[in-house]
Parts: structure tokens; sequence; C-alpha cells
């Protein structure tokens, strides 16, 4: 590739939307020039089909969950509750193979950037066989994941997760999470092979995914993130942090804080943090973890379908919090729907209209995407999230002719995008690092891509 250039007749770039947009890019797929108000000659320049917005960073991924998205929708238990998904999602996890991670990921990725998801943050966990051992190559999994980003070209921040205890106060893990265990070395080792075999770049980064308070040690993760200050310095390091009642009553039963608070007080959070599933925390923590400079992961869909709670968005917001969307387990892969549950979780607990909104910003959906591709772009630790010069050439172009797009103002376009669901997706076309991955709502790849996945869930599925 030789670099590019592309005129929008509208783009929003970090001061809100601007007219007649030249974006030029160079050959590693990051933008030199954007200009707006470009009167020079634009006849043999590209034109973007509709309105451009900046591609939106997934800052949360498991990528085996998608296989089973809407199959764990009855209840088989007296109750049911987000440990007794946990259960099924075990028994399913411990029949995955290598190939078959990496069909779902490679589909998956796809569907991600046919809903405008530019870049992931994928949490891996499923690092070994079944039995515990490590494959012969102790890499396998994660380089199967890494290959599916790239196959698919999506940009891809590989976060592999630290796991070692099944709870507090370092408890033998459950024979069913014998696939996931690491030591801090032995996970540096691993992370230091796939580097070798997929160097980051442009569209890859690495970091590291303490799994949860519960599944790490305070050693064990100030252990972990020396190695990585001295393998991979400055890399993102993201946890699941307060997701469920549960775990943040057995922190403060062992540790004796609530989970943010024990973690703002022994470890130095900052921007490289994301903490995922923030949802569990009292006023304090709200206002020390917005002033922290790190990131609230918020999986709206994710957390909705699994009965967790209501994160505290207004006063973080309020508080100059940063928060980014991922589409976590799956159930949705749209970060429209993350950005409109984002808004109605505080609309049906506050029985108002237009909550989410800012002294600067009255339509809601404009100041959640800005703040969101903000928010995600940091977690992913790469420079995505604006479209400006230094960046990545990252975006989405909506359909125009979209019939909640068409003959609308620029101010209620992605009003219309986010809150009114009719028919087919607005997003159009989807750029990533220049290269236009979606064209006119299809990937190149997703038939074979599709066919290869569904080959694996029928295996999965199959009772012999
Ligand atoms: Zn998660």
């Amino acid at each position: 590739m030789k670099g590019g250039a592309l005129f929008a007749a509208h783009a929003r770039l970090a001061d809100g939307w601007r007219e007649h947009v030249l974006l030029e890019w160079d050959a590693d797929g990051t933008l030199i020039r954007v200009t707006p108000d470009y009167d020079g000659d634009r006849s043999t320049i590209p034109h973007a089909k509709g309105p451009v917005i900046a591609g939106m960073p997934n800052l949360h991924s498991h990528a085996f969950q998608r296989a089973m998205a809407g199959l764990t929708e009855y209840r088989a238990n007296a109750t049911d509750s987000f440990w007794s998904w946990r259960d099924l999602m075990y028994r399913f996890a411990a029949k995955l193979t290598p190939e078959g991670v990496g069909a779902i990921a490679r589909w998956l990725y796809i569907e991600m950037l046919k809903a405008g998801y530019t870049s992931v943050c994928e949490f891996h966990y499923l690092h070994h066989a079944p039995n515990g051992q490590h494959y012969a190559n102790r890499a396998e999994m994660v380089e199967r994941v890494t290959g599916a980003a790239a196959s698919a070209g999506i940009g891809i921040t590989l976060l592999p997760v630290l796991y070692q205890f099944s709870g507090f106060g370092a408890r033998t893990p459950n024979p069913d999470q014998r696939r996931f265990i690491h030591t801090p070395d032995s996970l540096l080792e691993m992370l230091e092979r796939v580097r070798s075999t997929y160097p980051e770049n442009g569209t890859r980064r690495y970091g590291v995914a303490p799994h949860s308070l519960r599944a790490v040690s305070r050693e064990t993760l100030t252990e972990m993130l020396a190695g990585m200050d001295r393998a991979f310095p400055g890399a993102p390091i993201h946890i699941h942090i307060a997701e469920q009642t549960a775990e943040v009553d057995a922190c403060v039963a062992t540790e004796g804080a609530r989970p943010v608070r024990w973690l703002l007080d022994h470890f130095d959070v900052d921007a490289r943090w994301c903490l995922v599933h923030a949802t569990h925390i009292d006023h304090d923590e709200t206002r020390a973890l917005a002033q922290s400079g790190a990131v609230a992961g918020l999986c709206l869909t994710t957390e909705a379908n699994l009965g967790d709670g209501v994160f505290p968005t207004l006063d973080y917001l309020d508080a100059q919090g940063r928060f980014g969307v991922g589409s976590d387990s799956h159930i949705a892969v749209d970060w429209r729907a993350e950005l409109r549950l984002l808004e109605y979780g505080q609309r049906l607990t506050r029985r108002e209209r237009n909550v989410l909104v800012s002294v600067t910003d009255s339509h809601v959906a404009d100041r959640l995407f800005d703040a969101a591709v903000l928010g995600g772009a940091q977690a992913t630790g790469r420079p995505v999230g604006t479209i400006a010069t230094g960046q990545r050439a990252d975006w989405i172009v909506l359909d125009p002719d979209h019939p909640n797009i068409a003959e609308r103002p620029a101010s209620m376009w992605l009003s219309g995008a986010v809150f009114a669901e009719h028919g087919e997706t607005p997003v159009l076309d989807v750029y990533v690092g220049g290269e236009r991955r979606i064209t006119n709502r299809q990937h190149e790849d997703e038939a074979v891509a599709f066919a290869d996945y569904r080959k694996v869930l029928a295996g999965l599925l199959d009772p012999n």
C-alpha cells in the first residue's frame, strides 16, 4: 500500500462536524494531514459515500464466548446468575481447540468491523490444552487470536490473562480453570514468543490482563507489572474489578476494602489501566477512579445479560471520569447498543430523559460517542480514537440514505444512528489503517469465515 486520500463532504473531527475534509495517510496507515474546508481540486480524489466518524475501539472481548451467544437464555436451576452462567461457559471452553478458537475469533472480528469497531482489546485467558498442559508451542492460542485479527484486518491490543487462583486468599484453582493458569514468568515468556511471531506495529500492541483481584495476589500482581515494565514498558493493563456484589463482599472480607478502593490504595493506577466492570463502586470510589485517569471499561449489553448491575455513570461522568465500551461476551456486537443502554440504564433508574449530557453537549449520542472513542482509544494504548494527524486512519462511513440519517441535519446523525433502531446498520464502509475493510456492509472474507465458524459451532454443540 502506498498511502491514500479520501474526501469527505462531512467528517466528525475533535471539534465536531466539519465540511469538505480531506484525509491523507501514509503507507503505514497513519494520517499525515487532515484538512477541513478543503477547496483544492478534488476531481481525482476518492469521495466518502457519507458522513465520516472515528472508528470505535472495542475495549473488552473474550472472543470464544461469541459462540455461546444466545445459548444460555433459559433457566436450568432454581437460581440463575452470573455464577451459573460461568459454569456453562467453563464447560463450553473445555471443548475448544486452537483451530476452533481461531475460526470463532476471525468470524467475530469480521462482525466487529461490520459494526464499526476498528480495534479490539482481547482479554485472552484460554491458554492451554484441556488437561492444563502447555501446547507444544506455548503461544499457540494467543497466536491464533492474533492471527485472526490480522486476517480480518482489525487493530488489536492483545491482553493475555494472568489467572492463578479461584478466589481471594490465593485459593487453589478449580479443575475447570486449568486451561487458564500462568505464573508471571510463564506469561511473560509467552508474550515475548508471540511478539517474535507477530511484532508490534500500527495495528498491533501487547499488554497484560490480571484477570481480577480474586485470581491474582498482591505479590504476583506486583511481580507481573514489574516484568511488564522491563519487557513491554508503558503497556496497557486491564482487569475485571467489581462486576459482582459477591466479589465485592469477598474482597471486603479478606482484604478489608472494596475492590476499586483496594486497587487504588495498593497500585499506581493511572492512564495505562482499564478497570472493566467497575459496576459496584461507592461514591468515594467513583470520584477516586475518575481522578486516577484510568478508563472504566463498560460492557452494557453483557452486564445487562448477566444481571450484573448498573454503573453510576452520571456521577462518574460528572467527576470527569473516562470510559469506553466493550462487547465482552458478545451477546451483542454493536457499539450503538452499548451507548444506548448506557443512557437507558440512567433513564430507567432516574425516570428522566437525556441524562448523560454535558454542559457543552446537549446531545446524548454525540457526547457518549466522543467520550467512548477517546476512552476506548486510551484503553488500546494505540493512536486511535480521533480523526487527526498522527492518528491511525481508522473510521466509519455512515449511510447517508439510511432512514435514520437521510434528510436530517448533521446534529441529528449520531442520535439517529444510536437511538433509533430500524432495519440494517447505518455503518456502510469501515477503514482500518487506511484500508477499506468493509464495503457496502460486506467484508470480503465473510462467507468463508462464516462457513468455518459454523463448522466449529456444529462440533461444539454435537453431544457425541
Ligand atoms: Zn470480561
